[in-house]
């Protein structure tokens, strides 16, 4: 089933990522960490269904999603930039394999971060992070989404990874076995993994090396 909602907030957090905040479906029910398919009501585009994650929560009276744009593309994400508060989206089926099982290291990178970012939002509002910690995997710090809120709710148990930038306080280069295990610590059980194919496929790799079990990764690839 698939519910026609009006955008009632859309703005820019980083140079090439929306933040889209639009009316909640009245039967839609998701968990923390959960996508689904989205569409823009627009001549030509309602059949063009893409993946978003909510980024807001169940309980929340709206919807929000932080979306990376591709105007290379000249797909969904492109024309999510052509519209204004009023303009609808079409919400669909919601799926997805990322939920919270204990505390761990959640790894992302770009925009494979908005269900940790549900996932975080909803552990900080019952005050359970605990010791959890975020690697975040990005270009540069113009790349990164919703840094100050990290900051908030992780202080030093947020790390940012940089591959195109060295500044004081980012660690630099691609999310390398060592930096993983630096961080590592027998509490964290799970590894929480999020972001493009090549970068799943790196990290997985990473994974193994430093042992760890299947049964210990929850991951999603974008
Ligand atoms: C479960 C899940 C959840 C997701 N959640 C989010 C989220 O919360 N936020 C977010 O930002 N993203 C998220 N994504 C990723 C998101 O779905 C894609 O970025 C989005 O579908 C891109 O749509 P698009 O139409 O702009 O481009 P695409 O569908 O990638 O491309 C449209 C057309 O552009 C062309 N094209 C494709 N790749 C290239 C390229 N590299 N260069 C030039 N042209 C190209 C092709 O002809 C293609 O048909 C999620 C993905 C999954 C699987």
């Amino acid at each position: 089933m698939s519910s026609i909602v009006k955008i009632k907030t859309i703005e820019h957090l980083t140079h090439d990522v929306l933040k889209i905040v639009a009316e909640k479906p009245k039967e839609l029910s998701y968990s923390p960490g959960q996508a689904v398919d989205v569409s823009i009501n627009k001549s030509g585009w309602e059949k063009e269904l893409r993946a978003f994650t909510f980024t807001s929560l169940p309980e929340d009276d709206h919807i929000e999603f932080n979306i990376k744009t591709y105007p290379s593309h000249n797909g969904v994400t492109n024309q999510l930039l052509t519209l204004k508060t009023g303009d609808e989206l079409i919400i669909g089926d919601v799926f997805g394999d990322i939920s919270y099982k204990g505390e761990g290291i959640f790894i992302a990178g770009g925009a494979g971060i908005t269900p940790f970012l549900a996932i975080l939002r909803n552990l900080e509002k019952s005050k359970s992070i605990g010791h959890s910690k975020l690697l975040f995997a990005n270009k540069t710090k113009a790349d990164i989404i919703q840094e100050e809120g990290f900051k908030k709710m992780l202080g030093n148990n947020f790390v940012n990874i940089l591959s195109d930038e060295q500044l004081e306080g980012y660690e630099h280069g691609f999310i390398s076995a060592e930096v993983i295990k630096k961080h590592s610590a027998p509490n964290l059980k799970y590894y929480y993994l999020c972001g493009p194919p090549p970068m799943m496929t790196a990290v997985e790799k990473h994974l193994a090396t430093l042992g760890v079990a299947n049964e210990f990764i929850v991951r999603e690839a974008f």
